[in-house]
């Protein structure tokens, strides 16, 4: 299939040469050119399929014959190792926790898919250049761990991710290389935009893109959304209501793809924490984002996000509405309080989560099922949960690995011509 560039129709790429580049002109997003939709009998029919046999029939119907439904099949076994798991949370709630793979977070899933990709399209000497509010930057990091001729870059704002985050992707060298920048996440964005503006960077040092913005990634992300479909009891398919914590939304992007495909979805809610310039744009139609505040749930500490662009097009162009979105912005004290009430129950959270069961205990329907995203493990945010629910947590072993290795970091400005002689002089 063609994706084509949100900012020029014209510009139109097959599936790898959009993933190599990232982004288009005009820092444009790559969207899809086609918006297909299983039957409803074939839809049963997947959902009775093992995980990867059924991604590997979702993502190629993005990917068409530019990668062989067998090669397919062998890339996610490697991409995909680790499971998706629906827990129950209370009688009609039920969590999709995406935290098991190495890093323990959701992104895990796009960026060993996207690493993979690279790697079978063989292309080599490239340097990933991406901005991290968190999480990003560490299931990167790892996925690119090590492969020959690929240089990771990574930007972080300085202090504002939890230190064991920080320890799960600076610890590593070799050919990945962090810097924490003097600002916040949208300042790294801004870094990473102006590089992809940069004519001598691009043909220099062959830039690509392994934030949300990239395409693969987010394909890759609609897999898991059949798979909590697929483990939830039948009789509950046709109420499910989803919840997503958001940052840059392409969560969100993802699970609504997964319902332009003909997943059953009755409709989705959306979290932010204070950070709420999509909500207050759906609420009085005026973009306005402010300065990023830094809350509990940092790695959605952003106020442009990237992928909003994408789900207005997807409503465009399925000729849905915006307002059958529902949302809620929650503030620090409600995420607290949500995380002890979760304890209480019995389900241990973490802070973004947490909006996401927040907003869905305020907008769940009696007859609806509900869904929210677990996006991360509790344990990446030890320091902040442990006070809270009043017990310890056991961190599991990817973290244990890494929380007593030097940091490796640089430290710099958000300025730009100080990242582009970075990037120039360690290039040689
Ligand atoms: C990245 C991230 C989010 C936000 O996801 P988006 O796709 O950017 O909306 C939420 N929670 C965690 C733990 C994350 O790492």
């Amino acid at each position: 299939m063609k994706f084509y560039n949100l900012k020029n129709h014209n510009e139109q790429l097959s599936f790898s040469q959009a993933v190599k580049v990232g982004l288009g002109s005009q820092q444009g997003l790559f969207f899809p050119l086609h918006l297909p939709e299983f039957e409803l009998r074939d839809i049963d029919m997947m959902l009775e399929m093992d995980f990867l046999n059924r991604s590997s029939k979702i993502l190629s119907v993005y990917t068409g014959n530019e990668i062989k439904p067998n090669n397919m099949r062998m890339l996610l076994k490697k991409a995909f190792s680790f499971p998706a798991i629906v827990k129950p949370v209370k009688e009609n709630i039920s969590c999709l926790e995406l935290f098991h793979g190495p890093t323990l977070a959701f992104k895990d899933f796009g960026a060993r898919f996207m690493a993979s990709v690279l790697a079978y399209l063989n292309n080599n000497c490239a340097t990933v250049l991406i901005a991290t509010s968190g999480d990003t930057g560490a299931a990167v990091a790892h996925a690119f761990y090590g492969m020959h001729n690929i240089r990771v870059v990574i930007l972080y704002p300085q202090g504002k991710i939890s230190s064991l985050q920080e320890k799960l992707f600076c610890t590593l060298g070799k050919n990945i290389d962090t810097i924490a920048i003097k600002g916040d996440f949208d300042s790294c964005q801004t870094l990473v935009k102006q590089a992809f503006d940069d004519k001598l960077l691009r043909e220099k040092i062959n830039l690509n893109s392994a934030n949300s913005i990239n395409i693969s990634r987010l394909l890759a992300q609609i897999c898991y959304y059949f798979e909590g479909v697929a483990q939830l009891p039948k009789e509950k398919r046709n109420q499910l209501v989803i919840s997503v914590p958001s940052g840059n939304f392409g969560n969100l992007t993802a699970g609504l793809l997964a319902k332009s495909l003909g997943l059953p979805i009755k409709r989705f809610i959306f979290s932010t924490n204070s950070n709420d310039t999509v909500p207050r744009f759906l609420s009085t139609g005026k973009w306005l984002p402010k300065a990023t505040v830094a809350t509990l749930s940092n790695a959605m500490d952003i106020s442009n996000p990237n992928n909003w662009v994408r789900i207005e097009e997807l409503f465009r162009r399925k000729t849905w509405s915006l307002s059958e979105l529902s949302y809620s912005s929650v503030s620090d004290k409600m995420t607290n309080s949500t995380l002890m009430e979760m304890a209480d129950i019995g389900y241990i959270s973490e802070p973004h989560a947490a909006t996401a069961y927040y907003a869905l205990i305020n907008n769940l329907k009696k007859e609806e099922y509900g869904l929210f995203i677990g996006t991360a493990h509790p344990a990446k945010f030890q320091d902040r949960i442990e006070p809270i629910v009043g017990k310890q947590l056991n961190p599991p072993e990817q973290l244990e690995k890494r929380k007593n290795l030097p940091l490796l970091s640089y430290t710099m400005s958000a300025n730009f011509d100080l990242l582009k002689n970075f990037l120039l002089k360690q290039d040689q």
